[in-house]
């Protein structure tokens, strides 16, 4: 989803030192100095002991910042030690058949599945374990009862703020998903009720038989709910109120199996709704009932055209299949008409179909306009359907950007990750801030009541739409675990939607990717290390779970690895895990494996711990080469410069020199030169001049904290 706070904007520093430019802009016409490094032998004299930043000096182990990680699991035959699925990998895959129908008067849904549970697992399971993660809204939900008290003021708390407390909703209690039957599906049809014990956000189902390894049951389940306006989880499944109506985002709406894995058993965590969600593959075949009047966008592939859209949306959507700008579907100025609506006023049944999908959302309204266009990879290619929907209010803004800004993220993630591979994309407006299923995104910018808008709401609109139509790729394809590790989620799609808002202009204001915009979260002490399960992160879930890891996976792309090597084990890791499930280690260890360098130093200190970098200049001294070899073959003067780390963290090293005519180089050294002693290290070269300048880390590409250290100039010289 989209953080409703971004606390990691806050007090960053925008300006770029005078250094960076200089550099950037000599880099071309230097010859850059002689620069021959002696031997770390060379050094001065160790001091007693290992030199490591983070030791317990009470206990004699290795404590190196580059040891092992220990963490990791055991490799077996499911998962390898290079981070591949093994020769028996399994996962499960379960099946939806669902029907269901809104009332618009009660506000809600109800709905019957046929749930094909295919059991892939080498175990066999008695019963099976379902998410009802609408039950979050009851009263006595977990996340209810251990909500922070009010504050002492409720003024100046966002309409989202208000909800997230559970304030204004109209329902009372009568939230929560009330299931109505569970029946198994036996032999020939028979079915026979089945006990089930809701926990909570979970139930259990009993089988009748034990379900054996490579056999599949068969269950239905009855069931319904209030659609909230107001509650724990309307960032995701709301109904909100605009000019013309009411909208629906329907979402994590029906009885939804568990997963069961190799790593964890049943996930069966209580949905306290931080930890956003992890599911098995399927494919689903839905219909949804609505009033007359509505306009459905879902998950999937529109099953029956003929029965739901009039003969000339049918043409306009033909047309807008092969246009590249969104063409209306449904114009402004035909929303809820009737003409808009095949003839009658009975309720219309809307029919989609999604194959390999781990989730299936909806949205309906009588509200909406509608534009589409399509997108090919390739001229001739496969044509992958672009929609928006979005009532007036939304107008202008949606209608210029939002079917541009999915276009965007199918050229990024398809360049950066892998091509998209589901036949439809949909953004739609209401009031879920940006939130994301397979096929089908929501998000809630949307301009002032008198049309009007600040610059910062188109980015706002067009990022959000490039990061939720993103998580098509994290988590939906590259379905990992949300329940426990956020930034595998939410953190490489903010990582890639970097790219996408680069791609989309080279000067966008983008807020997570560059390292300087997380210093000042590396310096808080809530912090917790990026391993921490999602619904144990007790604050600053934003920079947490999303800037942090965007701006870790830019500064291992570009500063540590390298763009060629980071590209190619990155592909390596999208196109091997791309439809499976998987975990911090295998992406941990595809990355060392593929990119060739090891790692440990950089998982350790930027996942497993709140370690900062803080890089301080020591001493600069330098000798005239003439003293030291004899001649000035490789330059007159031999220079040395200490940098110091202070933080807990090693990093790279890069350091702008300026030489005293004004020219300049960026001298950029490996973690490895921390191997050997963590705490301090001193380069050495010559060059034809003395100094004038050094900085440490002078384009802000290393998230330093603490850049008052970072610059040395030479002390002038007091005349008698
Ligand atoms: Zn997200």
């Amino acid at each position: 989803m989209e953080s409703p706070r971004r606390p990691e904007a806050a007090g960053h520093s925008v300006s770029r030192s005078s250094f960076g430019l200089t550099v950037a802009a000599l880099a071309a016409a230097v010859a850059l100095p002689s620069a021959t490094p002696l031997g770390a032998q060379f050094g001065p004299p160790q001091t007693a002991g290992p030199q490591w930043l983070n030791a317990d000096t009470t206990k004699k182990v290795n404590q190196s910042n580059f040891r092992e990680l220990r963490e990791w699991p055991t490799p077996n035959e499911w998962r390898t030690a290079s981070g591949t699925p093994g020769p028996k990998y399994w996962q499960q895959k379960v099946d939806y058949v669902i029907k269901a129908s809104l009332d618009t008067v009660k506000h809600e849904i109800t709905g019957t599945e046929r749930v094909t549970y295919h059991n892939n697992a080498p175990d066999a399971l008695p019963y099976l374990w379902f998410q009802l993660d609408q039950n979050v809204e009851r009263p006595d939900s977990r996340a209810a009862l251990s909500a922070r008290p009010l504050p002492k003021s409720l003024a100046g708390l966002s309409p989202a703020a208000l909800r997230a407390v559970g304030l204004g909703s109209e329902q009372g209690p009568e939230l929560g998903m009330r299931i109505v039957k569970v029946r198994t599906v036996g032999a020939g049809g028979v079915r026979r009720d089945a006990p089930f014990f809701v926990n909570g956000t979970s139930m259990r189902v009993e089988l009748p038989a034990v379900l054996a390894s490579g056999q599949a049951a068969q269950l239905e389940i009855d069931w319904a709910y209030a659609v909230p306006e107001t509650g724990r989880n309307t960032q995701r499944n709301a109904r909100d109120k605009v000019k013309d109506g009411w909208e629906y985002e329907i979402a994590q709406w029906y009885p939804r199996a568990a997963v069961y894995d190799d790593v964890s058993g049943w996930t069966n965590d209580q949905f306290y709704s931080q930890g956003e969600f992890y599911q098995e593959f399927g494919d689903f075949d839905v219909t949804m009932t609505v009033p007359h009047d509505h306009i459905v966008r879902a998950t999937g592939v529109l099953q029956n055209p003929l029965d739901v859209l009039t003969a000339t949306q049918r043409a306009r959507l033909a047309q807008a299949m092969a246009a590249d700008t969104p063409v209306f579907i449904v114009r402004p100025s035909e929303v809820a008409k009737p003409e808009t609506r095949p003839a009658g006023s009975a309720p219309i049944s809307w029919h989609f179909a999604a194959k390999n999908v781990r989730d299936f959302a909806w949205a309906s309204s009588k509200t909406f306009v509608w534009d589409a266009m399509g997108f090919r990879y390739k001229p001739g290619g496969r044509l992958i359907e672009l929609h928006s929907v979005y009532p007036r209010d939304a107008m202008p803004l949606w209608d210029q950007y939002s079917t541009k800004a999915i276009k965007q993220t199918m050229v990024t993630y398809g360049r950066m990750v892998l091509e998209y591979p589901y036949p439809v994309a949909s953004n739609v407006h209401g009031s879920v801030g940006g939130m994301e299923y397979p096929m089908i995104a929501f998000c809630g910018a949307r301009p002032r009541p008198d049309g009007t808008f600040d610059p910062s709401l188109k980015w706002r609109l067009i990022s959000v739409t490039i990061h939720e139509v993103g998580h098509n790729w994290f988590p939906m394809i590259l379905a990992t675990d949300e329940r426990r590790w956020g930034w595998m989620d939410e953190g490489m799609n903010s990582f890639i939607q970097y790219y996408a808002e680069k791609d989309w202009d080279p000067a966008y204001p983008s807020n997570r990717g560059p390292a300087k915009n997380i210093v000042a979260y590396m310096k808080d002490v809530a912090q917790v290390p990026m391993m921490t399960e999602s619904d144990l992160v007790y604050a600053n879930y934003s920079p947490q779970a999303y800037a942090k890891p965007a701006a870790t996976l830019v500064m291992l792309r570009e500063q540590v690895l390298g763009t060629p090597a980071f590209d190619r084990a990155f592909h390596e890791y999208a196109a091997k895990w791309a439809f499976k499930k998987p975990q911090p280690a295998d992406f941990f260890r595809t990355l060392a494996n593929g990119a060739g360098e090891q790692l440990n130093w950089f998982w350790r200190g930027m996942f497993y711990t709140t370690y900062a970098n803080d890089q301080a200049l020591g001493n600069v001294e330098t000798q005239d080469a003439k003293d030291l070899v004899g001649n000035t073959s490789k330059g007159e003067f031999y220079h040395r410069i200490t940098v110091e780390q202070k933080g807990g963290l090693v990093m790279p090293i890069q350091i702008g020199v300026t030489f005293a005519d004004g020219t300049g180089t960026l001298v950029k050294l490996p973690a490895d030169v921390w191997r050997n002693n963590e705490k301090t290290f001193t380069y050495g070269f010559f060059s034809s001049q003395k100094l004038l300048q050094v900085v440490l880390d002078p384009n802000e590409v290393l998230a330093d904290i603490n850049r008052d250290n970072n610059t040395w100039k030479p002390v002038a010289k007091v005349v008698p």
